[in-house]
């Protein structure tokens, strides 16, 4: 497996793919991968013949105060663990090369990014938007994949996709759950361990939500009442949000009549925590 890190030598990586018609797969991550990450690269390495992940803390998606500096990183780890996944090239570019200086052009969506962590996080998606897609048009990937974990983010990119009419299928991977239920993330690492075992108030809010909802409850508000309830129960929990929108347009919704997104943000001390279920598919 190669490691590069300009964008000369992965554009001349793929080249060399393409000349043996090779189909390329994407997978971005921003490093400090665990067993959800991997699952995203088996996943792309059992569809493309050539699997590139990105490893890039991209500081245009991390607003001011959040956690850009101490967010974990470890690139001899990585690479080790993206090798047993079948990746054949990670692409670890500097801040210099993604963005150098004079730097001055970003994407942005509308309406789906103004709610959820769009909110909480003022820019993280027009920084995510704009990554992702000089990801892509420095790989010009086949396929890309993401997490149902960052379920918004995964809707933002395939809405940006069909928008700007990109030339690839983006292929979603359900999340991956440690034994006792709390969603894999590279910042469950902050957790002491009393903080991890009240991390798992996250999981157990979801499935009280989906548990309301197969008992016939169809109102996003009451379903989000009886969520909030038992997160409000774990004190070192504080809710950041707790909401119900359609899926995948995320619109507001009186009463669930199609799929839906619970979806949630939590800190556990310092640590926001994101997780989410999908009601009614
Ligand atoms: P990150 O490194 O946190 O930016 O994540 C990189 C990719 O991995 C994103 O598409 C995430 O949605 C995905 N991902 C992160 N955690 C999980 C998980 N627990 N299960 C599935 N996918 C995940």
């Amino acid at each position: 497996m190669k490691i590069i890190h300009t964008i000369a030598d992965i554009r001349d990586f793929v080249r060399q793919a393409r000349g043996k018609s090779l189909t390329v797969g994407l997978v971005p991550t921003m490093g400090y991968l665990h067993v959800g990450h991997l699952e995203l690269m088996r996943r792309a390495a059992n569809i493309c013949d050539t699997v590139i992940a990105s490893v890039f803390v991209n500081p245009t998606q991390f607003g001011p105060g959040e956690d850009l500096d101490r967010y974990p990183r470890d690139l001899e780890r990585d690479a080790r663990l993206a090798e047993g996944a079948g990746v054949d090239a990670i692409f670890n570019p500097s801040v210099e090369e993604m963005y150098p200086a004079g730097y001055c052009t970003y994407v942005d969506l509308e309406r789906i990014t103004e709610k959820l962590c769009g909110l909480s996080r003022p820019g993280h998606f027009r920084g995510v938007a704009t990554v992702v897609t000089k990801l892509f048009n420095i790989v010009k990937p086949d396929c890309a994949f993401f997490g149902q974990k960052d379920a918004q983010q995964a809707l933002v990119i395939k809405r940006m996709v069909d928008d700007l009419n990109l030339d690839l299928e983006i292929i979603v991977i359900p999340t991956v759950r440690e034994a006792d239920g709390l969603a894999m993330s590279s910042r469950n690492i902050y957790l002491d361990p009393e903080q991890r075992r009240a991390a798992l108030v996250l999981y157990r809010g979801l499935l009280k939500g989906q548990e309301e909802f197969r008992k016939g409850e169809r109102d996003p508000a009451q379903i989000c009442r009886r969520v909030t309830e038992m997160i409000q129960a774990e004190p070192l929990a504080k809710i950041d949000y707790v909401e119900i929108y359609s899926h995948p347009d995320l619109v507001t919704v009186e009463r669930i009549q199609g799929p839906a997104l619970l979806a949630l943000a939590v800190k556990i001390g310092s640590t926001r925590l994101i997780d989410n279920i999908l009601l009614g598919v």
